[in-house]
């Protein structure tokens, strides 16, 4: 894990401002697995649509809502690059050997000069017929919890995780809070948006 760090925060080394890369960055709940970055030759293709599944909807226009009624509302470029936010039926993430993704944010063509060809895509894994995955019972806090989670990656581009035990939805793990106060939970989530997005 501290390899991992240590690549996440130097990768700039590796890569060329002037050439567009594709960036394949994982931003996991429950397997701290943001990043690597795998540079490609290759730019990758803007989707041509956007494509939010409709029972996915509500989670994201909630998100919108306690963003902006926090204070730390998401900015319409940073929208508009959310090109996909999909079920998936499993989720592989490279070197990846252990722990169980619930969900992911992939950002692309990062270092494009042209912010239109930048996007990202959050996937969430699909619970089974029994509303599990991976032995995790997705419950509807469970699950706002791994929205709110990919999205805080996504949508205000917070990069790693908070230290699991923190309490925070941020954590590379679910947090147990979710149940005993969720409302708390949100409001210091927000909180933290807010404050990476001041000190920028
Ligand atoms: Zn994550």
């Amino acid at each position: 894990m501290l390899l991992l760090l240590i690549v996440l925060k130097y990768r700039w080394l590796f890569l060329s401002r002037n050439v567009l890369v594709y960036i394949f960055c994982l931003s996991t709940i429950l397997l701290l697995a943001c990043g690597p970055v795998a540079p490609s030759e290759q730019p990758v293709a803007v989707p041509s649509q956007t494509t939010i599944d409709s029972d996915l909807v509500p989670f994201l226009e909630a998100y919108l809502a306690d963003a902006s009624a926090t204070g730390a509302p998401v900015g319409h470029e940073r929208l508009d690059e959310l090109k996909m936010l999909v079920w998936r039926d499993s989720i592989q993430a490279a070197g990846a050997d252990a722990g169980v993704i619930l969900g992911r944010c992939r950002r692309f063509n990062e270092n494009a000069k042209d912010p239109s060809q930048r996007f990202r895509v959050v996937e969430i894994a699909r619970p089974d017929h029994q509303q599990m995955v991976g032995g995790i019972r997705i419950d509807s806090l469970t699950l706002k919890t791994i929205l709110y989670h990919e999205l805080g990656h996504c949508l205000h581009d917070f990069r790693g995780h908070r230290p699991v035990g923190e309490g925070s939805i941020m954590s590379g793990e679910l947090p147990a809070e979710r149940f005993h106060d969720f409302d708390k939970l949100r409001h210091s989530h927000f909180q933290l948006m807010r404050k990476q997005k001041s000190s920028r």
